[in-house]
Order: structure tokens, then sequence, then C-alpha cells
């Protein structure tokens, strides 16, 4: 994502009308690409002047992407070097969000704690013999833009165990981030993945209404994408509402199906947990309460959280 300019910093918010100001919140000199947040602005350089060694010496006359891809195939170095890079954009994002200002000691102690959670969890591992334990990277997940042109489609559940009842919630957002409209679904009692499907159901049939034709549909339940992508409509349980899913998708129109973290789909989620104080089936409306623009907000800052993800190989 760092070397695709796909992070929103400043200068790519800019680009996207979502800020004026394409300056570093650090020293507000530089324009805030993500090279110069990792890089070349002054508060990082100080930290990388901390952990000389946790960047490969040759790799400094490199570009940004060389720099970037030399040292995270750097076998001794890779992983300080990640916490290292991943902490100073957390740092920016925390500075956004709640204006904490960049202190090097305190930036640098939390990078010290990272170094020593991951060399715990090397010693453990290396302990419990015939045990490999998959490795988990910390990463920064956020919400991401749709490409011009195509609506965005958050969609998630929500379950009570107690009742045991279930709803949904989603949203509609253009490239700009901007809010089209809401739903909620209050479905009574049903399992969590039943609301998940009729949710993206009921967020496909508005947008269809809408006149929508090119949906990108995000989903943090892997279980239901799956459904949806595979168009099992034999899947015992949820046979009528995947079939209906397999119906609307074959409609004339273009949907793109992903799955998101949670982190990705923060608005979605309270609309979700929200949809439990209505009446008994869908609502949908064009205006967004207060809490719904905080999380649109939230997300069009670019601000993003952290999350351990599973390394595949
Ligand atoms: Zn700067």
């Amino acid at each position: 994502m760092a070397t695709h300019e796909r992070l929103l910093t400043n200068k790519e918010r800019e680009k996207r009308k979502l800020t004026t100001c394409n300056l570093c919140n650090h020293c507000n000199e530089e324009e805030e690409t993500i090279e110069h947040i990792l890089r070349k602005c002054k508060k990082a350089k100080s930290i990388w002047e901390t952990f000389q060694n946790k960047e490969s010496t040759v790799s400094r006359s490199l570009n940004f992407t060389d720099w970037l891809l030399h040292n995270i195939k750097c076998d001794e170095t890779a992983t300080e070097f990640g916490i290292i890079c991943w902490q100073l954009w957390k740092q920016r994002n925390e500075e956004v969000m709640e204006g904490c200002a960049f202190m090097k000691e305190s930036v640098t102690a939390k990078i010290k704690a990272w170094f020593n959670i991951v060399n715990q969890a090397q010693a453990n591992q290396q302990k419990t013999a015939g045990f490999v334990p998959k490795k988990r990277t910390p990463c920064d997940v956020g919400w991401e833009p749709p490409e011009e042109g195509w609506i965005q489609l958050q969609s998630d559940g929500s379950f009570h165990a107690q009742s045991g009842k279930a709803a949904a919630g989603g949203l509609f957002r253009d490239h700009l981030g901007r809010c089209l409209g809401a739903y909620v679904c209050n479905f009574g009692r049903c399992s969590i993945t039943a609301a998940e499907l009729r949710g993206s159901l009921e967020g496909l049939r508005i947008a269809w209404k809408a006149g929508y034709r090119k949906i990108v549909l995000h989903s943090d339940s892997t279980t239901a994408i799956n459904i949806i992508k595979h168009r099992n409509d034999d899947v015992h349980r949820h046979g009528s509402t995947a079939r209906h899913l397999s119906f609307i998708l074959d409609r004339q129109w273009e949907v793109r199906v992903s799955h998101v973290y949670r982190e990705a789909n923060y608005a979605a989620d309270y609309l979700a947990n929200k949809a439990h104080d209505f009446d008994f089936g869908t609502h949908h409306f064009n205006v967004c309460d207060r809490d719904l623009i905080r999380w649109i907000n939230h997300d069009v800052m670019g601000i993003s959280h952290e999350r351990a993800i599973i390394n595949m190989n």
C-alpha cells in the first residue's frame, strides 16, 4: 500500500479534494507523502537516528520504493524495520485524530515495546516444539474509497447473544467518501450469517432502485462473502437468501464483492448495532445522524487501526 500511494496522506487527500492543505502535520514544511512521513520528515529522521541498525546502510542511498523493499526483504531487520514504519504512520494518524503531539521519547518507547513483544513471541515459538503458530504481522487497516464512478456498499450484521436477535445496516459511499444514503434492518431472531446475507441483499435492492449500476459490496464477514461470491444456493440454511442474492447479482449491472476487515467497515458496524433500536423490517434514510457523520469523517481523514494479520506463507 505504501509503495502505491494508496494510503490517505494529506497529498492524497488533497488530490481527492478532501483537504485544502497538503502539508505535513509534523513539520508544516513539505507536502505530506508517505515517503515524507516514513523517511524524509525531520521527525522520522530523528527516529531512524535512534534505530540506525534497523535500516540497512546500503539502502540509505536508494529511492523510496527500493529503500522499503530492500529493508522489508532483509532477513535480520525486516520485522524491526516494519515496526518502525508502522509506528511512524500510526503516530501520524494519532496526531490527525487526537491531536497528540509527536514526542520522540514516547514513539521510541512504543517501538521498543513492540520489539519486545515480537522477541518474546519468537522465543515462545521456539520453546513450543513441534507446534509452529502462524506468524502474525502488525498491520494498519483503514477505510479505502471506491474508484471514481463506483458506489461502495458497506454492509454489516450484528447479533445480540442474549436475545438471539440479529440486525444489519449499511451505507452507500462515493469515491470522495460521501454518504449517499444508509439503511438499517431489524430481523428479529436469526443467525449472524443470515443477518449478514440479508443485510447485503437489502443493500443491493436499495442500490438497484437508486439506479446505481457499478457497486463494490464490502462486508467483514468471510462466511457471507464466500456464500455470495461462490453463488452456492444449495447452502442449506441460507438457501433462499443465497438464491435471491444470486438473482440480483445476475441483473444488468456490475457488482464486485470483497471482504474488508472490521477496521475498514466501522460506519456499517455502527449502523448494524443501531438497527436493533428500530422496528422490525428495513428502514432507509438519506440524512445521517451525528455518530454516523463522525464515522464517515473518521474514514475520510485516513485514520487506520492496528491489526495483527496472519501471514499466509
Ligand atoms: Zn514533515
